[in-house]
């Protein structure tokens, strides 16, 4: 069958090689990507449409054609609980088996993620676009992908769906006459966000009703309230088929096995017989004429907070095989945004008064492009200024021309910046491979043009000015726009939770008590389904691969001072480098053609008073102005983004490293290899040579302050900031001191005293820096190619100074060592905190847990948490599958200490916590046990999670620093840690259930943080206090 797939395209990117195949016999298509590194994703995309093609309308008069049903969105979740009801199952199985061997006699919920899991995977995922749903696995080594490919594609295309997986899934209405299932729950959280709000009245504006580009493919909340499961399984006849499916596999496997895999897949197709024909989605389908007027429309969405709205400025860009202009565009955007010194940033944002906190824009590859200009956090009375203001800006531009210098830097990083994205993302050659698969030729042969970008830059980089000009024109100036004015209302929210409350009234009103009861007996019915096990064989017949087959990139660790633990050519390298560094530097090699350069600054020293700048400090770090320590001389902060800009290909900084370690800030800067030295200098300048401006201090403390009210709309982020604030030190901790909570009244404190006596401020600043940069607060990382820089240490020595500090090096701190007393000892301590502008519930429960990297129990309470939340696990199911959530996870965070449960969008968070208490209280009991295979299947899952943080050559790199420096264990850490968790019995997930897990959710040993709707607030007070929970209700704005 292998024979069956002939090759159409074979093109390299930068020495990654890409491989297009198609199958002559079923049209399937494969594009393999050839990437190194231990990990293989894999993108299996669709191209859906929110409306039948016309051949499919024909015969199926009786849907509605157009629609914000989200039947991609409907069905993508659909696809996950397939196979729910297993007589239907086996039915369609010996179906199946009766015309051809089936390769894949597995139709029963939850095999295919706890397959997964064994193929060494962390589940399955899926999203669904506007115009594509794709289904993702990523695994660690290829073998596990070969097998589970197969049976992953068997799924996509030839599922039982059943009235129970719509049921969960999708929509349902429970006892409480509330409505539920994953994807309302998912739409509730998400229909009446600004975000969403705006984009709904930009898409009916820029598109007719023929068009699919014009609805919500997630599906509205009223229509998903009536639709039909038929017609979504209608939808899948018509979309998911072999020759509307690409599989993009990015990673190293060989060909012949790829292609091998695929047999069974082939032909399971072709014993289906054939289809007729389809019409390609999207390419065939109406096109959208340009928009005929300009328009401007106000919008509103609920927010308590009334100081904030939103802006967006919509067009159409370039057909989407029209790659020059892309590109052009691209850069176009990039030269307006991408730092302080951009026009656009320098002009709106980076003053004193600004007309919000970002501007950027985001370009769509649509079949035309859709390019949207996003002003954020804008002040409610300027909301009618942005547009003006903007387009004034453009009209100069054309007027007088670009800066043609600032333009080809912009060029030459952007392609710097492709380089180094090629060098540490897979989806760089993947997610074009996938846009073409949607609208490219169907000969493949313009395959090339998606994925190449570099040939395109270098015709660009040739522009001259009066070119751009005519771009700037043709497609912002004087193209017809739409823009979209989003105006935040109290009102709104109010009237949202009032006109919630009656329909929800209305609807128990007219269900009546009995059939409310019918409906919950069905949910049960449905949840009791969901709970038949999968035959244990089904598992033990599928292998998990041997962890050493998975080939990990190799990191070679050096000291800058001689250090006999490191005993490799690496040190060797280093000490025939014979610099003194009087800093702790770790080099970290690997084949790269670029370095990163890294400051880890301890902050354990900085008084409470000082501790709160710290964001204002590193938000002002790369546009500061600079000081020649020898002469004196003042290089203006503009310059200093222009000439960073130049030497690096992108530069960070701020607290936290890899969102642990809150404890420290990092100052991070990547340059090309050539540039070493220069990105040193950098790293020294901006570190030490700044010059604390109060103007632009000022300007970046008012954006701090803008950015809090956005914030303060999300319901999740709150309830994990409120959270914060019961469980660390108010004066000790960053990640208290810099919450919303902490800043919205710091920020304006700072602000006030910039006005009126500005030194003060500046004084603070520079006694914050003076306590972050003494040398014992500072462990430095160098990642790169260590080898082929002739003297590493030198750069250093020159730049860093090379006096001896005496004072030892600051020990590495946690954030478990900046409990407060609440941290310290958790229970009875908590909120329901009442939001309006959100539809729904989350929540965070937290106990203690283990403090050491080392602790014997760590292992077991990672596969705990494992066997409980993974895919179609018993949070799974029994929480997302009955619809109290769209989501619930347990979160083991060995670095702050804290062991957590969190539940993210529920209808009703108090619900959901008792359904999950139940769970856990039969683990402890035993009453429920789990199996030997899922026992494996979560083992084999931590495998993959393990594996995964050292997917690319410089996530590697990081790994190795952060557990031989910050985590203080040896380099082999990750590999030893693997053989503890295959060391994991039942007996140690019992005891990490009794000394751990069961305090999460008892009210003596935990706090307990829920952001709710204000429709919810009571009952959920009301309900936690009956099951020994007090919690205070509280206003956000008391928070
Ligand atoms: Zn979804």
């Amino acid at each position: 069958m292998a024979a069956n797939f002939v090759i159409t395209k074979e093109i390299s990117v930068n020495g990654n090689k890409i491989t297009k195949f198609r199958s002559s016999k079923t049209g399937l298509s494969v594009v393999h990507v050839d990437n190194e590194g231990p990990i293989v994703n894999g993108y299996f995309a669709l191209a859906t449409e929110c409306m039948p093609s016309s051949v499919q309308l024909s015969q199926q008069t009786r849907l509605k054609a157009f629609d914000d049903d989200g039947c991609p969105h409907t069905l993508e979740h659909q696809m996950r609980a397939i196979g729910r009801e297993h007589e239907i199952l086996d039915k369609e199985y010996h179906e199946a088996e009766s015309t051809a061997p089936s390769p894949t006699p597995l139709f029963r919920h939850g095999v295919l993620d706890g397959l997964a899991n064994r193929a060494l995977a962390n589940g399955t995922n899926a999203w669904t676009d506007v115009d594509h749903t794709a289904y993702t696995i990523a695994t660690a080594g290829s073998e596990g992908f070969l097998n589970i490919m197969p049976i992953y594609i068997d799924h996509i295309l030839y599922p039982t769906m059943t009235e129970a997986a719509y049921y969960t899934e999708v929509h349902n209405i429970n006892g409480d006459g509330e409505n539920a299932g994953v994807v309302y729950c998912e739409m509730q959280g998400r229909e009446n966000s600004a975000d969403s709000i705006m984009d709904l009245k930009r898409q009916r504006i820029m598109y007719p009703e023929n068009s699919g580009y014009r609805y919500e493919t997630g599906g509205l909340m009223s229509c998903l309230r009536s639709l039909e499961a038929e017609k979504i399984r209608q939808y899948h006849r018509d979309y998911y088929r072999p020759d509307n499916l690409c599989l993009i596999v990015s990673g190293r496997v060989e060909h012949s096995d790829l292609l091998k895999a695929l047999d069974p897949v082939e032909k399971r197709i072709i014993s289906k017989g054939p289809l007729p024909p389809m019409k390609r989605p999207w390419v065939d389908s109406p096109q959208a004429p340009l928009m005929k007027e300009t328009t401007n429309t106000t919008v509103t969405f609920p927010s308590e907070d009334e100081d904030m709205g939103e802006v967006a400025i919509n067009w159409f860009g370039p057909p989407v095989t029209d790659f020059l202009s892309f590109q052009a565009l691209d850069i176009l955007e990039t030269y307006l945004t991408d730092s302080a010194v951009a026009v656009l940033k320098k002009e709106m944002v980076e003053i004193e008064d600004p007309y919000c906190t970002s501007v950027d824009f985001i370009t769509q590859q649509r079949i035309r492009a859709e390019i949207r200009l996003a002003f954020e956090s804008v002040p409610t009375e300027k909301l009618e200024e942005v547009e003006p203001k903007f387009f004034s800006i453009l009209e100069k531009i054309a007027k007088d021309g670009f800066d043609m210098e600032r333009m080809a830097a912009v060029i030459k990083r952007e392609k710097l910046k492709l380089l180094d994205r090629l060098e540490t993302s897979h989806m760089t050659l993947a997610w074009p491979c996938l846009i073409h698969s949607l609208y490219g030729k169907k000969d493949d042969s313009d395959l090339a043009d998606f994925v190449d970008d570099i040939h395109n830059l270098d015709v660009v980089a040739n522009f001259d000015n009066a070119t751009w000009v005519t771009y700037l024109r043709e497609y912002f100036i004087d193209a017809k726009r739409a823009t979209i004015i989003g105006k935040p209302s109290a009102e709104h929210a109010a009237k949202q939770a009032e006109d919630e409350e009656k329909r929800i009234e209305e609807q128990r009103k007219s269900l009546g008590e009995e059939k409310l009861q019918q409906l919950e007996k069905e949910l049960e019915k449905h949840r009791a389904q969901n709970d038949i096990p999968v035959p244990a064989e089904i598992f033990d017949n599928f292998p998990i691969p041997d962890v050493k087959g998975i080939e990990m990139i190799k990191v070679i660790t050096g000291r800058g001072q001689p250090d006999a633990k490191f005993n490799n050519e690496v040190q060797k390298h280093l000490d025939s480098d014979h610099a003194e560094v009087p800093y702790f530097i770790e080099f970290d090699h690997i084949k790269s053609e670029f370095v990163e350069l890294s400051l880890f600054l301890t902050t354990s020293d900085l008084p409470a008073r000082l501790r709160p700048y710290l964001d204002i400090y590193f938000d002002s770090l790369y546009s500061l102005p600079l000081i020649d320590p020898a002469t004196g001389k003042e290089t203006p902060f503009e310059t200093v983004v222009k000439l960073l800009d130049q030497d690096t290909v992108s530069h960070e900084c701020g607290v936290g490293v890899s969102a642990m370690f809150r404890q420290l800030a990092l100052v991070l800067l990547k340059t090309e290899r050539a540039k070493y030295a220069e990105g040193i200098a950098w790293l020294k300048k901006m570190t030490w040579d700044t010059r604390f401006d109060a103007d632009r201090l000022k300007v970046i403390a008012t954006k701090l302050l803008n950015d809090i009210p956005s914030q303060k709309r999300d319901g999740s982020r709150m309830s994990r900031v409120c959270m914060d604030a019961i469980s660390y030190d108010g004066e000790k901790s960053n990640i208290s001191s810099l919450s919303i909570l902490q800043q919205s009244k710091f920020l304006p404190e700072v602000i006030k005293k910039l006005e009126k006596e500005p030194e003060t401020v500046v004084k603070a600043m520079n006694e914050l820096r003076e306590i972050l940069t003494r040398p014992a607060n500072i462990h430095i990382q160098v990642q790169g190619d260590i080898l082929r820089q002739d003297q590493p240490k030198t750069a250093w020595v020159k730049n860093f100074g090379g006096k001896k500090d005496s004072s030892p090096l600051a020990p590495i701190p946690f954030s478990s060592q900046v409990w407060s007393e609440a941290g310290k000892a958790p229970g009875k301590k908590g909120y329901v905190v009442n939001m309006p502008s959100i539809e729904s519930s989350f929540a965070a429960h937290v106990a203690r847990g283990p403090t050491d990297f080392l602790d014997p129990d760590y292992a077991a309470l990672l596969v705990l948490s494992e066997c409980l939340d993974t895919l179609e696990g018993p949070f799974w199911k029994q929480l997302r599958g009955s619809g109290a959530v769209y989501g619930a996870n347990l979160r083991v965070d060995v670095e702050s200490g804290f062991l957590s449960f969190n539940i993210y969008r529920s209808p009703d968070a108090l619900r959901a916590f008792n359904l999950a208490n139940q769970i856990i209280q039969d683990y402890a009991s035993g009453k429920s046990k789990f199996t030997k295979q899922e026992l494996e299947g979560a083992k084999a899952s931590i495998v993959y999670r393990i594996v995964r943080k050292e997917e690319t050559i410089s996530d590697a790199a990081t790994e190795a620093f952060i557990n031989q420096v910050l985590k203080k264990v040896s380099a082999e850490y990750n590999k030893e840690f693997l053989e503890r968790v295959q060391a994991v019995t039942p007996a140690d997930l019992q005891h990490a259930m009794d000394k751990y897990l069961i305090k999460v959710f008892s009210p003596d040993t935990s706090n307990v943080v829920v952001t709710s709707a204000s429709t919810k607030v009571k009952d959920i007070s009301e309900g936690f206090k009956k099951i020994g929970f007090q919690l205070e209700t509280k206003n956000i704005d008391e928070m």
